[in-house]
Parts: C-alpha cells; sequence; structure tokens
C-alpha cells in the first residue's frame, strides 16, 4: 500500500486557491510542496478555474498582467468611457460590458475592436421585435436590436467602481473629455438639427443636473462653448438636462470628433450646406466672414442692414405697382 507523504490540504491552503487571478504555475510557485496535479484536482473539488483553464486553452484568457495593460491604454479607456457616456452599460457586479442597439453595423464596427483587444469570441445577439401585453393592459412594443456582452471582470470590475453609485451610472469626476470619447458619446446620444441654426444636442436625460452642469464645463475646458438645456422632469422628479452646442461651435465639434466611423450614422454628420462663406460688404466694402445656410447680404453692421430693408421696402413699392399698372392696363385691352 502506498503511504502518501504529504499532509492534507488545509483550509489556508484551499484559501489561496480562490484567487482567480493566478494560473496553476504561480500557485504551484506559492504551494512548493503541492504538485501541479494536486493543485487543479483541488480547484475543481472548490469549484473553480475549471472554466477559466478551458478559456485559456482555447487563447481567450487575459492574465492580470494583461488586463493592467489593457487599462493603461488611453484609447481603450477613453473608448469604454464614451459607450458608457451613451448606452453601453456594466450590469452588477461588473463582470462584464454590455451594448445594446438597433444599428448593427455600429456593432459589428465596435466588436472589431473589442474582440480582438478582449481576445474575446462574444457574438451579436438579434434581439427580434415583439409586442407584449403589460400588467396595465397596454402593449408594449420593442423593436429590432442587436447585443453584445464581453465578460471581463479583471477590467470591467474596474470601470464598474469608477462610474456606478448604488447600482446606478454617474459621470466620474475624472472624466476627461477627448475625440475618441466624444464620437462614441455622439454617435449613441447626439443629435442634430439643422433647421432654424444649426444645434447638436447631447441627450443626458439619464444624469444629474450637476453632473451635465460638470460635463458642460468640461466642453469649455476643450475650447466648445456648451450650455445646459432643461427638457424637463423625470419620474423620480430630478431636472432631465441636455447639452447643447450652437452655430459654428457645431463644426469645431464634428471637426474635433473626426469622421463618422461607420456609415449609416453618417446622417449624424451632415450639414446640409451649413459653411463659412466670406463677403464684401456692398454697402460699406468691409470684408468679413461669416456661418450660415446661405450668403449674408450685408456685414451684419447696423447701418449697412438698415441699408438692405430701405432696398428691400422699395423693390416691393415697385414690384406692386408695377403690377397695377399692368392689371391697369390689361382692363383698358379688354375694354372694360
Ligand atoms: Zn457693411
Amino acid at each position: 500500500m502506498m503511504q502518501n507523504k504529504r499532509p492534507r490540504w488545509s483550509p489556508e491552503e484551499l484559501d489561496l486557491l480562490g484567487d482567480r487571478d493566478k494560473t496553476y504555475a504561480e500557485l504551484r510557485e506559492i504551494l512548493p510542496h503541492r504538485t501541479i496535479r494536486s493543485i487543479k484536482k483541488h480547484c475543481q473539488i472548490i469549484g473553480i478555474y475549471r472554466s477559466k483553464e478551458s478559456r485559456r486553452k482555447s487563447g481567450q484568457f487575459l492574465s492580470p498582467t494583461e488586463c493592467e495593460k489593457i487599462l493603461q491604454d488611453e484609447k481603450f479607456t477613453q473608448k469604454v468611457d464614451g459607450c458608457l457616456l451613451g448606452d453601453a452599460c456594466i450590469p452588477r457586479p461588473g463582470r462584464a460590458l454590455s451594448f445594446c442597439t438597433a444599428n448593427k453595423e455600429y456593432l459589428e464596427h465596435l466588436q472589431s475592436y473589442f474582440g480582438k483587444k478582449l481576445k474575446s469570441t462574444a457574438r451579436i445577439n438579434h434581439n427580434a421585435a415583439k409586442s407584449e401585453m403589460r400588467d396595465d393592459g397596454e402593449t408594449w412594443n420593442t423593436h429590432d436590436s442587436y447585443s453584445i456582452r464581453y465578460g471581463r471582470i479583471g477590467i470591467f470590475g474596474h470601470f464598474y467602481k469608477r462610474w456606478y453609485k448604488n447600482g446606478s451610472k454617474r459621470v466620474p469626476n475624472d472624466l476627461r473629455l477627448s475625440p475618441e470619447l466624444c464620437l462614441r458619446w455622439y454617435i449613441d446620444d447626439g443629435s442634430m438639427r439643422s433647421t432654424q441654426g444649426m444645434q447638436i444636442t447631447l441627450h443626458t436625460d439619464g444624469f444629474l443636473k450637476p453632473e451635465v452642469e460638470n460635463l458642460c464645463r468640461k466642453f469649455n475646458g476643450i475650447g466648445i462653448p456648451a450650455k445646459v438645456g432643461l427638457v424637463g422632469y423625470r419620474k423620480d422628479g430630478e431636472t432631465k438636462c441636455t447639452i447643447r452646442i450652437f452655430g459654428k461651435d457645431v463644426i469645431s465639434f464634428l471637426k474635433y470628433i473626426g469622421p463618422s466611423p461607420v456609415k449609416s450614422y453618417a446622417y449624424k454628420w451632415h450639414l446640409r450646406g451649413y459653411k463659412e462663406r466670406s463677403l464684401t460688404c456692398p454697402f460699406c466694402g468691409k470684408k468679413v466672414r461669416c456661418w450660415g445656410f446661405a450668403p449674408r447680404k450685408s456685414c451684419g453692421a447696423r447701418k449697412c442692414s438698415d441699408q438692405i430693408y430701405t432696398l428691400d421696402r422699395e423693390r416691393k413699392n415697385r414690384q406692386s405697382r408695377e403690377a397695377y399698372q399692368l392689371r391697369k392696363d390689361r382692363k383698358i385691352k379688354n375694354g372694360t
């Protein structure tokens, strides 16, 4: 009969196995008198590591050092922060980043980045439109949508701590605006209006007023003037606020974030002829540059605008005089 030379596993040793961030080899280092085989066996007994090992084998596993490296990648954190300002979320307890949108093309674009970066083979789910009867008798319609989840607790646990207070999304104080962040945010929550002047609105209804004001200050800090707009009240009584950018600052914003990464969102960049034009004032001869949909008629100074008004009035008077004369001539011709 073979004698087992090693003592039984102590609770302290088993506790060490609970550290999910350590690989078997690393565990072997802190437990020198145990074999890898024995470590594996006990991991299996207490029900951890098996799934992680299978992911490691298939090349989908990120080690703690790899996670750390990804978290230090500025482009990655800016992208995730931007998506979180928009529609993305991290469900409790912070194991995964989840996207849900009606635009499949954009989700594929995100997948091409996040899938590679996070070594994930997560796939896009299609959630078909449905109609449900609610308890209060009203029907609840949903549209076709697509979703994807990237599970990486070592990375998104960090974002969850920064972004969530008591389970709801809050803008972190250390948030820094960058082109990458604003681009993701604008795609999810931004809209452009181009009638009656240019305006970009960032729909920040989900955040509290002080947070929106803080974001506005950050915009002013990067040289893009923005204003808080009040749009009503939420169910919990808090004010609903949006961020608005006007006129030529719209162009500054679009230049700052760069072009749309997907064709299906290009309409959010469509300026409909709004551009900067130069003109020489026909009244005072001054050269000016101004923004608008159509060329202006004067430099905008009071004296020159008044002249346009006078000319307009004279033209209208002349036209009505001519029309009157025409009618009179016709009457004479017809002999009435
Ligand atoms: Zn003028």
